[in-house]
């Protein structure tokens, strides 16, 4: 039937027999996409409320020289909580698009470093910092795939290593490769992360430390953002990290993405 899903796993048995097990997931399927539409309809609607009320508090803000100091504060603050919101939501409509796979961008072969180079000039949190950042990507390093997504997972682990490392902290990024993948290797000297975290990173709004998270000012999406897009890439995302030394997060692409001699025609 047409709109029906299956899902079909075979074990050996024993030496000549398998068995075969068939699953009707058609119900989770459908539960499943209830829950990505939800997400994707809230999270649009939400944008033209929270349009409103920024323009109102930009206005606020202009007269705020005139308000009682109480007032500035709150003003301050709701204008900060506000653009954590816009933050979340534009991360929100992100996911579900990776997810929904209806508006994929063609894939063509791009350049690496001329996704990281805009990357580190424009994104504020990055070029304002003051670590040291260091490159180590061959100019001729390329992949296939879709600017817009490989762009905001490249940044997103860059914007990490910078918000989870001290002033002045040494971030590296490099281009690693070997016989059977290339990667794209970001490192970083800062906090950490305890090993029993590392396998539930990639969830939508796991953190590590609940409390920093609006010190930090990450909407917690971050990373199960680069899983999605790395799985459009036919790639994996490696983690290992010291607590206290540093991390490294590494997106590992098979060659075929990246090398286009051996691209099949
Ligand atoms: P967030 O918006 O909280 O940064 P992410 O999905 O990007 O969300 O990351 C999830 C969690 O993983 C973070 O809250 C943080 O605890 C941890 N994390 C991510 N990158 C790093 C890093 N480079 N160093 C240490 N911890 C990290």
């Amino acid at each position: 039937v047409d709109d029906t899903f299956l899902e079909i796993q075979t074990t050996l048995y024993d030496q000549n027999d398998h068995l075969i097990f068939i699953r009707d997931v058609t119900r989770m399927h459908l539960l499943e996409q209830m829950r990505t539409d939800f997400v994707a309809n809230a999270s649009h609607e939400l944008k033209t409320p929270l349009t409103v009320i920024k323009g109102y508090l930009e206005t606020l803000d202009m007269f705020k020289d005139d308000l009682p100091k109480s007032m500035q504060k709150g003003i301050t603050n709701m204008t900060d909580q506000s653009e954590r919101m816009e933050m979340l939501i534009e991360d929100l409509l992100l996911l579900s698009r990776l997810e929904s796979d209806d508006e994929r961008e063609e894939a063509q072969w791009l350049n690496i470093l001329d996704i990281i180079r805009p990357i580190l000039e424009t994104t504020t949190s990055i070029a304002s910092s003051s670590h040291e950042i260091k490159i180590n990507i061959p100019a001729d390093a390329r992949v296939n795939g879709s600017f817009k997504e490989l762009y905001s997972a490249f940044s997103n682990l860059i914007i990490n290593a910078v918000k989870y490392s001290p002033d002045g902290g040494e971030i590296t990024i490099e281009w690693r490769t070997s016989l059977t993948t290339d990667e794209l290797r970001v490192s970083d000297s800062g906090v950490g992360i305890d090993p029993w975290h590392i396998p539930r990173l990639t969830e939508r709004f796991y953190r590590v430390d609940k409390g920093r998270g609006s010190q930090t000012g990450g909407t917690g999406l971050g990373l199960a953002i680069v899983k999605h897009v790395l799985s459009h890439h036919d790639a994996k995302l490696d983690i290992s990290s010291e607590p206290g030394e540093g991390s490294t997060f590494s997106c590992c692409f098979p060659i075929n993405r990246t090398r286009p001699d051996d691209t099949p025609s």
